[in-house]
């Protein structure tokens, strides 16, 4: 990223934005040559971080996973799915604002229990006496699953 005042190419991030439709990220920079400041954008694309797995194995990071570890958590608890929306919208952000190009399933797993511990106590200790053991959320829904949480009863989301 080079300044384009001085052409200088250290420079250091002041604010990171993702844009409302999370396709861009608009980061301020301060050039350490010149110190002027400038704007970038970038793809999200290219920064959504990797997740890597407790086996080590990569894979992209997909929110429709994230939403649907937060909702089986959820499940029968008086949250709206709204709710559970933004909250994957801003794990989603806060992982991408961060910059970093690869992320551990099992620090994604800690952010959305503290983010569940403040929401919901029942979907906290759901999601985290589950999820603790597994440190993956495909796992996590298999499990949960399995315990009869999702049995809807017709109900539907
Ligand atoms: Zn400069």
């Amino acid at each position: 990223m080079t300044c384009p005042f001085c052409g200088g190419l250290d420079n250091k991030v002041i604010d990171s934005r993702l844009s409302r439709e999370k396709t861009a990220i608009r980061r301020r920079r301060s050039c350490e040559g010149c110190g002027r400041r400038f704007t970038t954008y970038e793809r999200v694309e290219e920064l959504a971080p990797i997740v890597v797995k407790k086996d080590g194995r990569r894979e992209h990071f997909n929110r429709r996973k994230l939403l649907a570890g937060l909702e089986r958590a959820c499940e029968k608890r008086a949250i709206a799915a709204q709710t559970i929306d933004s909250l994957a919208d801003e794990l989603e952000r806060g992982l991408i604002e961060r910059g970093e190009k690869e992320v551990s399933s099992r620090r994604i797993g800690d952010m959305v229990m503290d983010r569940l511990r403040s929401l919901d106590p029942v979907a906290y200790v759901r999601f985290a006496s589950v999820y603790r053991s597994f440190t993956d959320l495909d796992e996590f829904v298999e499990e949960i699953r399995g315990m009869g949480i999702t049995r809807s009863g017709g109900s539907g989301r």
